[in-house]
């Protein structure tokens, strides 16, 4: 597959902010793990909705809350269709992944006990560590931890071995977003389900870039956050199979989520609003699913193929830049490079690249246990999108070059 079957041009014309400039240059930017940027679609659908129909929604009868109702339905039916889960119900609104593993993490507390084993990777965002740790501490659990090996890669062996009848849960993420390693999901799962144990996947970094089924995988939990696929901020998504989320009690407790209330007893709303407390995210939820029409229209595979263009394109500019040392060298991996220069702190590589108009990330990623694992303080990480060309690539490695020379 070749660039051509995308047309970048005009792709570049959906997103306004791709014409600004920083510090007297054009942007280049190169830290879409962190955040992705939002195309005038998803841009107009908030908009439009705040212009023309803003409402609360489920309780109105009047015209306003019914549009609203429905949009924000049918962007459950968007995100239900994209990660083909069999029920719109399976579809939890939430204000993110963060909040969708805690929802996860907090439910499963009535479930473990003492001597209990939850089974974590070794390269996780905090997000996939700490509410386990919390759960551990409330429940009497142990966290053991799935190794990696210096590619980035889990050692699949280990993880076999830690497998046991005391399993209960194992937690992954798809795409590791400091590494940008693809974990073999379709293996750890059945693995996991042998031994009893529910998996959740944390899908933050592989929604944008990887089609996933959610039946398919025979997944239990998988999380994603909208602001990495082209969405908005504070919406995301948990999807859980009907029979965990029916076992699972609620999150948070107030309107919308219950069916009766009287000052002795109250019965819960039925799934999914049993687990969407208060006032939600109503134009997150449409816009989430405006977000989900624009990639659908590129197509996943289309925006794979082409972000794996420019991944070999830019491991292989800048492997010759001298003292280079890449984090992350698995050979399933997204468009994220991560890596240092020997001698240089990533933060001041990042401040001067900053200067040249030019995003990146630099630190740990919020994933401090991976950054101990390779003994350093953080690396420079660089993540594509499929609105990024080579041309900025070219921009980043001469600004690269530039900048070590100034720093060594
Ligand atoms: C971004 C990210 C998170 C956290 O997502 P929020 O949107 O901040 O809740 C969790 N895990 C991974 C792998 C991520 O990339």
């Amino acid at each position: 597959m070749t660039e051509t079957q995308l047309d970048i041009a005009k792709i570049r014309k959906d997103f306004p902010i791709l014409t600004r400039k920083v510090n007297g240059n054009p942007l280049v930017y190169f830290d879409n793990a962190a955040t992705s940027q939002t195309p005038r679609q998803v841009i107009d659908t908030i908009v439009e909705y705040y212009s023309r129909y803003n409402a609360n929604i489920h309780r109105g009868v009047h015209a306003l809350a019914q549009e609203a109702t429905e949009a924000y339905e049918e962007g459950r039916k968007k995100i239900q269709q994209f990660f083909n889960a069999a029920h719109t119900h399976e579809i939890i609104f939430t204000s993110g992944t963060t909040h969708s593993i805690n929802l996860v993490a907090n439910g499963f507390t009535s479930l473990l006990k003492k001597g209990d084993e939850i089974l974590v990777s070794a390269m996780e965002h905090h997000s996939n560590i700490v509410p386990w740790q919390m759960l551990c501490e409330r429940t009497g659990s142990t966290l053991k931890v799935i190794p990696m090996d210096t590619d980035g890669v889990l050692k699949m062996d280990d993880y076999k071995k830690l497998l046991s009848r005391r399993t209960k849960l194992v937690v992954c993420n798809h795409v590791s977003n400091a590494l940008g390693t693809i974990n073999p999901i379709e293996e750890i799962i059945p693995l996991a389900h042998a031994v009893g144990a529910a998996v959740l996947v944390d899908g933050a970094q592989s929604s944008p870039h990887l089609k996933v089924d959610v039946q398919k995988l025979d997944v239990d939990f998988y999380t994603a956050s909208a602001h990495k696929l082209c969405g908005p901020t504070g919406i995301g998504m948990l999807y859980g199979k009907q029979d965990w989320l029916k076992k699972l009690p609620p999150y948070q407790g107030g309107g919308e989520m219950i069916a009766e209330v009287t000052f002795e007893k109250t019965t819960y709303a039925d799934l999914p609003y049993k687990f969407e407390a208060g006032t939600p995210n109503i134009c997150g939820g449409i816009a989430f699913g405006a977000a989900i029409d624009y990639l659908n229209s590129i197509g996943l595979e289309v925006i794979d193929a082409y972000e794996h263009e420019l991944l070999a394109y830019a491991t292989e500019k800048l492997s010759r830049i001298e003292g280079m040392q890449f984090y992350g060298t698995a050979t399933r991996k997204t468009a994220v490079i991560s890596f240092n220069i020997k001698g240089i702190h990533p933060y001041d590589v990042g401040t001067l690249l900053d200067k040249m108009g030019i995003a990146v990330r630099t630190g740990h990623h919020c994933a401090q246990p991976v950054m101990d694992f390779f003994q350093i303080p953080g690396t420079i990480r660089a993540s594509f999108s499929f609105y990024n060309t080579k041309e900025e690539v070219d921009r980043f490695v001469e600004a690269l070059v530039k900048a070590r020379q100034m720093l060594t």
